[in-house]
């Protein structure tokens, strides 16, 4: 069944850059109808975000929790607390995200969320159709963020591609064990997996925190979380309040944001995970913010993110660095920390570096670990340069593809 109206946008995916964009799409305030397709979480799946900031910006109302001192630590013990200056690392809830954004769609009839997974997203002359359930609907443009995790490879010889797996407690404990001042940013203590495993502790108050556990191998993440607790923070006893798991893809690679003329995608899809990190939201809210600007400025959404050749190269080193030689990542991470300001460093991580930043940061930096890891990657894409040719491809599942980008798609 085709239902009548046509929205200026329809958003596939409630997830995170979906709620992104539809609340810039919202707050610009053209009167714009946004259709939001929202194929549900999966229970376990990403409760809190967190990221850091120098600036006021669009999610501040609905951040909880705020730190300007930030602890890193190696294996060994040593652990290192480092105070912001200009930045502040914080925390809101998604459930925040997501009730606010519905409640302002419900809040006006030319928008309409629908539940269900949409089956076909296809462009037909100067629209867009998305089939959910038994409904055809009908938009202006759309923005996917459909990302297909259990077939996204890398081309063979090409970039790296790390799986970045991520296990999380909100715990309470009976007696008062955390330092709420302080957010535990990246650690490596607790009998981790050396290298190929960090913890990081956000403190809600001195008995509540979330405590996060990301591996690079499959480990037995609760069983390892609780030891962490243990061993590191003391806790003797707990409750677990929440729960939140996934999987990101660390992966220099090109990820194509467009599907032809009318389908930009976003989020994960569309190249928004930092490589090195794994941090997504600050590229999600300054992409939601190209696509509202371009809607105004050209009429079209098809802007293209800004590719940042130098990042992708530097991230394809740290990557091919924490592929090879694991161990040596709990030093290389305290090297920064205590070498460079950590204002500078996480500049750094948000490619907002300027070129002094840059320099500075990469003549501190352990040297012979890079070089190495420099090496390898040279040969890596000397030998896929041997092999043949990269091959374009359109989307997540890497299929080929001869379709052209819109012509005016300039960043
Ligand atoms: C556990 C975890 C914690 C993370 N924490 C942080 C953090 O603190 N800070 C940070 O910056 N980054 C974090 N990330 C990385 C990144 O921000 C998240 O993965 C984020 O969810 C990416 O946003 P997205 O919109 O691309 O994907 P998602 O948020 O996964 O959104 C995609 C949505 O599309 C929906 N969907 C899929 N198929 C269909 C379909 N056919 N029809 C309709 N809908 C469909 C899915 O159900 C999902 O809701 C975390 C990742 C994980 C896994």
């Amino acid at each position: 069944m085709t239902t009548g109206a046509l929205y200026d946008a329809v958003i596939v995916g409630a997830g995170v850059s979906g709620l992104c964009l539809a609340r810039a799409l919202l707050e610009a305030g053209e009167g714009w109808s946004i259709l939001l397709v929202d194929g549900a979480q999966d229970d376990d799946a990403l409760r809190t975000l967190s990221f850091w900031t120098s600036a006021p910006g669009p999610l501040d109302a609905l951040v909880r929790h705020r730190w300007t001192r930030l602890v890193i630590a190696e294996a060994s013990g040593g652990a290192r607390s480092v105070t912001l200056d200009s930045h502040r690392y914080q925390t809101l809830f998604f459930a925040d995200l997501q009730r606010t954004v519905k409640d302002s769609l419900r809040a006006d009839p030319r928008h309409r969320i629908i539940d269900g997974r949409a089956t076909e997203l296809v462009t037909v002359g100067d629209r867009v159709r998305v089939t959910v359930g038994d409904e055809v609907l009908q938009a202006r443009w759309a923005f996917d963020s459909r990302f297909r995790r259990g077939t996204f490879e890398v081309p063979e010889g090409g970039a790296q591609l790390l799986w970045q797996r991520f296990h999380g407690l909100v715990v309470c404990c009976e007696t008062d064990v955390f330092d709420p001042s302080s957010a535990v940013f990246l650690d490596f203590r607790g009998d981790l997996p050396a290298g190929t495993a960090f913890a990081y502790l956000l403190p809600f108050s001195p008995r509540e925190a979330l405590a996060e556990l990301v591996s690079l191998e499959p480990i037995d993440a609760e069983r390892a979380l609780r030891a962490y607790l243990a061993k590191v923070h003391g806790v003797a006893a707990l409750e677990v309040l929440d729960r939140e798991a996934g999987s990101s893809p660390m992966t220099e690679q090109y990820f194509e944001p467009f599907e032809g003329d009318r389908i930009r995608r976003i989020g994960i899809p569309a190249g928004m995970l930092k490589p090195s990190t794994g941090y997504a939201l600050t590229r999600i809210l300054d992409d939601s913010a190209a696509i509202v600007r371009s809607l105004r400025e050209r009429g079209h959404p098809m802007v293209a993110p800004p590719r940042r050749r130098l990042y992708r190269f530097l991230d394809g080193v740290f990557l091919t660095l924490w592929a090879r030689w694991p161990a040596t990542m709990p030093g290389v991470f305290s090297a920064m920390f205590t070498r460079v300001s950590a204002d500078r460093v996480l500049r750094f991580l948000d490619e907002r570096a300027s070129p002094w930043d840059l320099l500075g940061l990469i003549a501190r930096l352990p040297l012979w670990p890079f070089l190495r890891a420099l090496l390898s990657w040279l040969a890596r894409r000397l030998r896929r340069v041997a092999a043949k040719p990269e091959p374009a491809y359109n989307d997540t599942t890497m299929k080929r593809t001869d379709s052209h980008p819109p012509a005016d798609r300039s960043p």
